[in-house]
């Protein structure tokens, strides 16, 4: 049944919302529809947490959205949304506007079509299609009020995350909900239900029938949730890793090559912690090195040169890889790039390091080095005379140079 709360007694008010939020439920209030922030947004305020977006849900359709504010657009086929865009000091923030959709999913023709019209709904079956009932929370900032129609609120009190409905039954008709499942856990730190994890086990094969786009998308999610190492060792804890990045499975075997994505990922959560930037090839990079390594090494040993035997290893990779996760090339090459750069700080004679360090990589490429370095996957005093190399004067270089040969 559904309950009503004071958002007061929640901390929640209205001023820490968005003002982009706040405009689009008041203008669709006052054109008489019924409009709420929803979804990740009502859950983190609940927390005390900073929400990263505002998503709203209405009554109206989206061509009444789209008719309340001129500047916003329609987008998506299948599920329209809208959205809203606002400007503030910060540049634009885009405010999403769904409109309440039915719990069915519906009929649709061989090639995707829908048949039935019933895309939209109530609120309540609104609430029962989305997936954790944490997750379910309506928040309409003029009542100061929180609909909560699955007990969310006493779920969030109790840490737990509780798949809504039928979890089995909810995986197969979207398997990407495991994924969400761990990061939504290990993010906010709330314990997996056992009913809601209990299906998983038996249904991680699902995934493999996820577009690739879609996967890496949510990999993404996982990466930069600003807990990925707790993120991929609960992936590997349910097995979902094999399904998602199959690769993934023999590195986190090698205690060494686990203890470099270790360190790899755990350095991503404190930069994201210091608002600090990351880098999505870096991130793929470390992942996928220590297959990258024992392939060069094999080629090497059958007679292959260093360089090509790299750029050989690297292909077959990478195309193992993309055959689940389409990395985009712009991540893709900046990971390829971090890779080639690897066996050049072994050439220290002559012009070389001065020619590496102008190379516009060369700082991922020597973090990279330094975390190899660190986890007994590279000469310790290589990385050592990389440190030293880049911070000196020329002359310094010059006899770095020397003492090498
Ligand atoms: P985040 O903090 O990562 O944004 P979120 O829960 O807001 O977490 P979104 O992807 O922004 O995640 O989704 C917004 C809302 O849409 C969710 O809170 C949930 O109610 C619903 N939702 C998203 N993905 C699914 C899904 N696969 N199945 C059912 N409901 C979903
Ligand atoms: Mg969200």
């Amino acid at each position: 049944g559904k309950r009503v709360l004071h958002a007061k007694h929640y901390g929640i008010r209205r001023d820490q919302l968005h003002s982009g939020a706040l405009k689009v439920c008041d203008r669709l209030q006052a054109a008489g529809y019924d409009a709420y922030i929803v979804g990740g947004a009502v859950r983190d305020l609940m927390l005390g947490k900073h929400p990263k977006d505002f998503d709203v849900a209405t009554s109206a359709t989206p061509e009444q959205v789209r008719h309340v504010f001129n500047r916003s657009r329609i987008i998506g086929r299948r599920f329209k949304i809208v959205h809203v865009p606002f400007y503030d000091r910060d540049g634009e923030e885009i405010i999403e506007v769904t409109t309440f959709r039915s719990a069915a999913e519906a009929p649709t023709d061989d090639a995707g079509r829908i048949l039935r019209d019933n895309v939209y709904g109530t609120i309540e079956e609104d609430a029962s299609r989305r997936d954790f009932t944490v997750n379910a929370l309506y928040y309409d900032p003029n009542r100061e009020e929180i609909l909560d129609f699955h007990h969310g609120v006493d779920d969030l009190e109790r840490r737990q995350l509780v798949m809504i409905g039928d979890p089995a039954q909810r995986y197969r008709e979207d398997p990407v909900r495991m994924l969400r499942a761990v990061r939504l856990a290990a993010k906010l730190e709330l314990t997996i239900a056992p009913a809601t994890k209990k299906p998983i086990a038996t249904l991680t094969s699902l995934l493999e029938n996820i577009p690739s786009a879609r996967l890496f998308d949510e990999t993404m999610k996982l990466l930069l949730s600003g807990k990925a190492w707790a993120c991929v060792s609960a992936l590997r804890a349910e097995g979902l890793h094999r399904s998602l990045l199959p690769i993934l499975e023999r590195q986190l075997d090698d205690p060494n090559a686990a203890t470099f994505i270790q360190r790899a990922l755990e350095n991503t959560d404190s930069r994201l912690a210091d608002d600090k930037p990351v880098s999505a090839g870096f991130l793929f990079a470390t992942l996928l090195w220590h297959d990258v390594e024992q392939l060069w090494k094999k080629k090497e040993a059958a007679g292959e040169h260093t360089m090509p035997a790299l750029v050989a290893a690297m292909n077959e990779v990478d195309d193992r890889v993309s055959k689940r996760l389409a990395i985009p090339n712009r991540y893709g090459a900046a990971m390829k790039e971090v890779w080639l750069m690897q066996p050049r700080f072994e050439q220290r004679a002559g012009q070389r390091p001065f020619r590496l360090l102008e190379q516009p990589r060369f700082r991922a490429a020597y973090d990279f080095l330094v975390l190899r370095a660190q986890c007994g996957l590279a000469d310790k005093a290589l990385a050592e005379w990389w440190q030293q190399f880049q911070y000196c004067d020329d002359a310094t270089r010059s006899s770095l140079i020397a003492n090498v040969a």
